[in-house]
């Protein structure tokens, strides 16, 4: 294994970074300005154009698609870094056209869309005209295991009829949205893992109705996670994705180099957090000394360092093995890392919030936003539990 940067990388590392330090996040509290004084809070803000036309011209954009010309051409393992680098910011990998959930629909219209549902949906994804939904869980089943969803999709002559409810449908909210990727049972007699298809709906087609705006832990993202009521929607048969019945076999095309952005993001976020850490434990003094010097903090931020790096050689593992062996060779580490990055990632950011005391629960800093984040990433794109029975279970094979 190899974990040394490609020129590539090397050289939009350079580029990401001048773009970070002169352009993001300096552009971090004038977003939250222009989201608090606009009319609808889901809008983008007009910093967010202005960075990502900056970002189109410096060649930082859609840099996760690995698909041949597509994207930028990189593989997982140049991307990792890059990725991390983004993800200091919250408002990072949305200037670049690199953010959930559009990354995982243009990965799955990329893969298994026709040459007519690349050019209506992918190309303006690509390009960021418009933004996108994945609806995929259910309020009233045990969502982390798929096989329970039970919304509807019907052959109708030339059409598709939709049914059901969703809920935590991310970015739906947007009023860029106009495409919800939705997965629903298209033969409830097949075998278990051919009952479910994904389909192509316009967001503003008839019989969609987004109830309410979901917080997560209380924050309201910008983009939104409806709870939304498909009514007797109907569309063209073409709308399919893929064929009837591969509504699984597609979701997890989406979800594996999905997991491994997020991993790649929540190690930036820890990053962040433990400059944080460090800069308020040298400045603020109690007892006759900075907190710097107390053993206690010090502990904290020498697992903190300890415990990144471990993480982000899992993750550059992880990517070289997606590059080399494909996905499904990758399948345990792409699972680890969804644990292991995330809890570290959250663990990092609550010492840090502890080292800031009453200022790490307020606004006043971003530790908060990404306490809530680190924690939600737990549970949403499969709970932890998900992964670790993924693991173990290719584990005990190898003894049986
Ligand atoms: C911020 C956020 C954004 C999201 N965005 C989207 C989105 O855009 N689209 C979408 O479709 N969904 C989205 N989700 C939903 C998310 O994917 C689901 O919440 C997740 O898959 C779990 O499903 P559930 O909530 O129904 O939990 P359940 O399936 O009811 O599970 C509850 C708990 O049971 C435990 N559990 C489950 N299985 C096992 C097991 N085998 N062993 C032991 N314990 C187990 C876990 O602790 C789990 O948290 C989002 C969620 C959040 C929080």
């Amino acid at each position: 294994m190899d974990f040394s940067y490609s020129a590539r990388t090397a050289d939009l590392l350079d580029t990401l970074g001048r773009f970070m330090d002169e352009h993001v996040y300096p552009a971090e509290p004038v977003y939250d300005e222009q989201l608090a004084a606009a009319d609808n809070p889901h809008e983008q803000p007009q910093i967010m154009r202005e960075l990502q036309a900056r970002a189109r011209e410096l060649g930082l954009w859609n840099l996760f698609m690995t698909h041949d010309g597509l994207g930028a051409g990189l593989t997982n393992l140049e991307y990792a870094p890059l990725a991390e680098m983004v993800g200091r910011s919250i408002i990072g990998n949305e200037a670049i056209n690199c953010s959930a959930p559009d990354t995982g629909n243009m990965e799955i219209l990329a893969m298994f869309g026709t040459e007519e549902q690349k050019a209506r949906w992918l190309r303006p994804l690509l390009d960021c005209e418009i933004r996108s939904a994945f609806a995929m869980t259910e309020p009233d089943v045990a969502s982390s295991d798929a096989t329970n969803i039970t919304s509807t999709i019907r052959r109708d002559g030339n059409d598709y009829v939709v049914n059901g409810r969703k809920w935590y449908t991310s970015g739906i909210l947007d009023p860029d949205c106009k495409l919800i990727v939705f997965m629903g049972k298209s033969d409830p007699e097949a075998p278990a893992y051919r009952r479910q298809s994904m389909i192509l709906i316009p967001a503003d087609a008839p019989g969609v109705e987004v109830l309410r705006d979901l917080p997560m832990f209380g924050f309201h993202d910008r983009l939104g996670h409806g709870e939304v009521q498909f009514t007797d929607v109907r569309v063209p048969a073409t709308n399919m994705l893929g064929a009837e019945g591969d509504g699984f076999a597609i979701a997890q095309g989406r979800l594996g180099p999905g997991r491994m952005h997020y991993a790649m993001r929540a190690i930036g976020m820890a990053e962040r957090a433990l400059d944080l850490m460090c800069r308020r434990a040298l400045e603020r003094t109690a007892f006759g000394g900075p907190l710097a010097e107390r053993g206690v903090v010090r502990e904290w931020i020498a697992r903190s360092r300890i415990e990144i790096d471990q993480i982000r050689l899992l993750v550059l593992k992880s990517s070289w093995l997606m590059d080399t062996q494909g996905n499904a060779a990758a399948r345990a580490e792409v699972a680890a890392i969804k644990v292991a990055a995330m809890e570290v990632a959250h663990a990092v950011v609550d010492r840090a919030v502890q080292t800031f005391g009453a200022a790490g629960v307020s606004n006043d800093t971003v530790l908060a936003r990404m306490h809530a984040i680190t924690r939600a990433l737990q549970i949403a794109d499969g709970p932890n539990e998900v992964h670790l029975r993924t693991i173990a279970r290719l584990e005990v094979k190898k003894h049986r």
